[in-house]
């Protein structure tokens, strides 16, 4: 069976297919497909009447509240490209992406619009604002009081779900191809200014189709949301592949321990996806048991590496096995992935967990800095070609040339391949330390520290080094109750590294920095290193 080209195709399919079954679930809310469809040509239709034309862009800065798939449909709909925003971005980063994608319709919190973005818009193209109040989801079912603080009434932005439900359909020629951008993901600018990924509606549909068939997801899965919409993994592998099962989609907010596993408790999900920093705390709180992970069919962790220690300690105390997955912005989410009914390898000699085996249609090669492929089990950079691939960053054609020569896409990732075509990840090239001269990769050092019964999260970085250059240091935050010196962890590492590779000092601290999509910011560590 050929997938639906679009996901606005086969949201239109699961629409036809099981109007009456709940598409959303939020707390004690739910919107079924027939209303989700309703609200989103509602949507549609207003911003088509102000003029709001095909290719113009609207900018989501929302948490996982069901706000987002109802303006991200509508936006389709009318045939606009969405740009996902953090909303834990402060002004000046929102004000960056505003005129970098000439944004000119935003949906924001009540919250965001009196704090700033009031003010970053009036400088910036939007024109047309509106704010979504969590705690007014009124739906057919009804509700109870949201999380979310009530908000000011803003003047001069409209009510998301006002606007949603003031009628009307969208005009009939607005609707995408598989061809056009669909979103414009931005990177979180480790290396310079972030840019503006362009994912196409086809990216999107073909990612979404891969994850639900290759997952074995079942019609009218329940999947929850515990990655954040505005991140690519949490849009595509949550509500793409959700639509593409005409399944239900939980979301909770935003990511916090307790409520997730209050969550899982009420919704029962049989699939989530999420960052291993996600599950790392999931397993630390005190309430989390067994039966919160009775309901799972299949659990993924993908955008981080995942420590093999945390896969086996996760099975023995809670029964299910992390799925790896491997992926980038650039790549619409993932791009290789573990099969059901398989098990990621070990690579014996460096301890890395596989992170999978690429979809039958992506072709994913290693190549040595000439840019020529490396025997197998040998690193390299990982370069993916595939239909998953974005064909270029918005208004950047030297930076596209620079990633994307001839439409494959250089990860800056180094990796390698074994010859049954599991795919390790090794590192990340920019990471690497130089010791003296020898290579370390931190993930290595990761791996090892996670292994040590106390430690909750650990990073590695270098640091300057009168005499190699640069050492390793490590930082680590331990497991509620669990105690451990510094001292015993360098030991612990020094037992099972080279001499090069062991860090020469270890600091502890209460957590680690991360990003808002749960990735350890090493970036952060470096600096106050
Ligand atoms: P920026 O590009 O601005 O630095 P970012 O790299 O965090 O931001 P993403 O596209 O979210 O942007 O992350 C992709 C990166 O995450 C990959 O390049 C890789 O380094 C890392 N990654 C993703 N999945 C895995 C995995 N399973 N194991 C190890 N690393 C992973």
């Amino acid at each position: 069976v050929d997938p639906p080209e679009t996901t606005l195709h086969a949201f239109r399919d699961a629409v036809r297919r099981a109007p009456e079954h709940p598409a959303l679930a939020y707390f004690d809310a739910r919107l079924d497909y027939r209303e989700l469809d309703e609200l989103s040509d509602g949507f549609a239709a207003h911003l088509a009447a102000r003029d709001f034309r095909r290719g113009d862009r609207l900018a989501l800065v929302l948490q996982n509240t069901p706000h987002f798939v109802i303006a991200l449909l509508g936006a389709w709909k009318a045939g606009g490209v969405v740009v996902p925003v953090n909303p834990m971005y402060k002004e000046r980063e929102v004000a960056h992406v505003l005129s970098d994608a000439g944004v000119t319709a935003l949906v924001c919190s009540g919250h965001a619009w009196e704090a700033f973005l009031r003010r970053t818009a009036s400088d910036s193209p939007v024109r047309l604002a509106y704010t979504a109040e969590e705690r007014d989801l009124q739906t057919r079912n009804d509700t109870r009081v949201l999380p979310g603080r009530p908000a000011p009434r803003a003047e001069d932005a409209t009510d998301l779900l006002r606007a949603a439900r003031s009628g009307g359909r969208p005009p009939a020629d607005r609707e995408p191809g598989a061809g056009e951008t669909a979103l414009i993901s931005y990177t979180s600018g480790t290396s310079g200014a972030p840019k503006g990924a362009m994912n196409t509606h086809g990216n999107i549909a073909h990612n979404a189709e891969r994850m639900r068939a290759g997952a074995g997801l079942g019609d009218g899965v329940r999947i929850f949301g515990l990655a954040p919409l505005f991140h690519i993994t949490g849009m595509v592998v949550q509500v793409a592949t959700c639509i593409a099962g005409a399944g239900t989609l939980a979301l909770a907010y935003r990511f916090e321990a307790g409520v997730v596993l209050d969550a899982f408790a009420e919704h029962r999900p049989a699939f989530t996806v999420g960052p291993s920093t996600a599950f790392m705390a999931l397993a630390a709180h005190p309430s989390c048991t067994r039966d919160h992970f009775s309901s799972f069919a299949m659990i993924a962790s993908g955008g981080a590496p995942l420590p093999p220690a945390l896969v086996e300690k996760f099975r023995a105390d809670f029964g299910p096995y992390i799925r790896n997955g491997y992926g980038l912005t650039e790549c619409t989410a993932p791009c290789a992935s573990v099969p059901p009914h398989r098990e990621a390898p070990v690579d014996p000699v460096s301890g890395t967990l596989a992170v999978g085996v690429p979809g039958a249609d992506t072709l994913v090669r290693i190549l040595d800095e000439d840019g020529r492929e490396v025997p197998f089990g040998e690193p390299g950079e990982i370069v993916v070609r595939g239909p998953q691939v974005v064909p270029g960053y918005w208004n950047r054609p030297e930076d596209t040339e620079a990633a994307l020569p001839g439409g494959e896409l250089r990860t800056g990732d180094i990796g390698f391949m074994d010859p049954d075509g599991w795919l390790y990840v090794v590192d990340r090239k920019k990471d690497m330390i130089n010791a003296s001269g020898f290579k370390v990769w931190p993930r290595e050092v990761e791996d090892v520290l996670y292994s040590h019964p106390a430690v909750r999260e650990a990073a590695v970085v270098g640091v300057p080094d009168p005499y190699r250059g640069e050492s390793v240091k490590a930082y680590a935050s331990l497991r509620p109750g669990a105690r451990a010196e510094p001292a015993e962890l360098v030991a612990y590492c020094r037992e099972r590294l080279a001499a090069y590779k062991y860090p020469r000092e270890v600091e502890i601290l209460p957590e680690l920095p991360k990003t808002a999509s749960g990735k350890i910011l090493r970036r952060e560590l470096r600096v106050r290193a």
